[in-house]
């Protein structure tokens, strides 16, 4: 088998075998980035000199015996992660030019445990979007239909490794940018609990639900990586201090028995037909395989797109407040005055989109507005933690479709924002809540991807990875790769 169609995790069985080397690895995947990115779009920046260096130490390690299950195990980051002396870009103009002057911990835990950073990947600017067309650096491209999106905010590096470009990859995920492009791309992606992996050098767009995580092609990648990347920091005051357990050698929980709540609000109008029979297909296969399956209604869920449109972009507004042309990031030709370098600065840097959530921001902050929006939203989000409160207390996951439909045309939907944040409309509950969520391929559409989404309680994360695991020891869906990058 071509060394892109294994796993993160047989790739690192492999090395460990020393069936080949690390360095070997590094140039067949850097070597399908130079063929494929110009198509796809993938990448902003590909680091081939600092992997084959991280390739050589990895190589080192394991002929010294000192490798573990991801040593030499090539992947990328989104470029919303810092990385020290590597641009940065945020997918943003205001930081085009930015090199960072250290590593993200997400960056710094995956390079200690032996990975090997091939670049970063294109996503929405400032991770603000769902179909990676809001980049400074432009759209990309799915793999599975190039005239489509591949999701977003992560969109690069979901198309980076449903393309195989990349075994894996990082992502964030602030209202479902994770699990969206992960199911639009037919890939596993997981967004821990918050709290679960360190903040601490990503870049900040909301920062009371951004949480990182993993795009994988499986449960079991996506379980290797997220525990090397997860675990307390000291330096993000938000970080849980609570030991990570053992996600990978726990994917063999048993589901039978396991009590799936089936959502009721995520079943109704909206939802693609086609994509609705997919995702029942899979509840289905769970049934079959010994679960018990019963219908929620989680009442206040179909509040929180407008909920987080408040939240979001009053948290961005006051994030985004840092860049302002005088420390570092774009800044402005000859200014006549500082009012002038502040706005002409932010007026540059940022893109539509940026400024639309900056503006909305603003205003529900705003003294006059603050009760009628930010406080009334804060409220509604109440509601919605007490919902999956009630439901947990009677069933162990909560199941449902990832995202309303297959992946669309890239064009179709940048003129109508609120079409567009409805895509997130099943995945955004989740943020909100803090919760852990996962979303597993389930399906094909019109020759497109489809995603089942999984919910677990607060660091329920083990719970949620098992579940998908089982399942996809039941299917091969997680399997297929788009045809033209086979
Ligand atoms: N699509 C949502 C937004 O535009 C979520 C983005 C994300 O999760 N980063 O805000």
């Amino acid at each position: 088998m071509s060394l892109h169609l294994k796993s993160a995790a047989e790739l690192g069985r492999g090395l460990a075998a020393g069936e080949y080397s690390s360095v070997e690895l590094t140039r067949h995947f850097l070597g399908r980035i130079g063929q494929g990115n110009g198509r796809l779009n993938a990448f902003i920046t590909v680091t081939g000199e600092r992997a084959l260096d991280q390739a050589r130490r990895a190589d080192a390690a394991i002929g010294a015996g000192r490798g573990g299950p991801l040593t030499g195990v090539p992947l990328a980051h989104k470029d919303i992660f810092c990385t020290d002396g590597i641009l940065t870009t945020c997918g943003s103009r205001m930081l085009s030019n930015f090199v960072s002057p250290y590593d993200a911990t997400v960056v710094e835990r995956l390079a200690a445990a032996g990975t090997v950073m091939l670049g970063k990947t294109n996503m929405d600017e400032f991770a603000m979007g769902s179909s990676n067309e809001t980049s400074y650096y432009g759209p990309v491209r799915n793999p599975w239909d190039e005239a489509c999106v591949p999701g977003g905010s992560s969109g690069g590096s979901a198309a980076a490794v449903a393309a195989r470009l990349a075994p894996a990859a990082t992502g964030t995920d602030t209202g479902g940018s994770i699990r969206q492009p992960a199911a639009l791309t037919g890939l596993t992606g997981i967004k821990p609990t918050y709290g679960r992996v360190s903040r601490y050098g990503m870049i900040a767009f909301a920062s009371s639900l951004d949480q990182g995580g993993v795009l994988a092609q499986s449960a079991e990648d996506a379980a290797l990586l997220l525990e090397a990347m997860a675990g307390f920091d000291s330096r993000d005051s938000t970080c849980v201090d609570a030991p990570v357990p053992a996600y990978a050698t726990q994917l063999d929980r048993p589901v039978k028995g396991l009590r799936i709540g089936i959502i009721r609000e995520f079943f109704g109008e909206g939802l693609d037909p086609a994509t609705g029979d997919a995702v029942q297909a899979a509840l289905d296969a769970y049934r079959r395989m010994g679960a018990e399956l019963v219908e929620v209604s989680l009442p206040a869920l179909p509040l929180s797109v407008p909920t987080y449109y408040v939240v979001a972009p009053a948290e961005c507004s006051s994030n985004l407040s840092r860049f302002d042309g005088v420390r570092f990031g774009h800044r402005c030709r000859d200014p006549k005055d500082l009012l002038d370098l502040y706005t002409r600065s932010r007026g540059e840097g940022f893109g539509t989109e940026v400024k639309r959530r900056i503006m909305t921001g603003t205003y529900v902050l705003s003294a006059g507005y603050y009760d009628a929006y930010y406080l009334k939203a804060q409220k509604v989000r109440s509601l919605i933690n007490a919902d999956f409160k009630r439901a947990f207390a009677d069933v162990d996951v909560l199941m449902g479709p990832t995202s309303p439909t297959p992946a669309f045309r890239i064009g179709a939907k940048v003129d109508d924002p609120i079409t567009m944040y409805l895509n997130d409309i099943y995945t955004i509950g989740a943020n909100l809540a803090g919760l852990p969520a996962l979303s597993a391929p389930c399906g094909m559409v019109g020759g497109l991807p489809v995603g089942l989404q999984l919910i677990g309680p607060h660091f329920a994360e083990a719970r949620i990875l098992a579940a998908a695991h089982a399942y996809q020891r039941e299917s091969d869906w997680h399997r297929r790769v788009p045809p033209a990058w086979a």
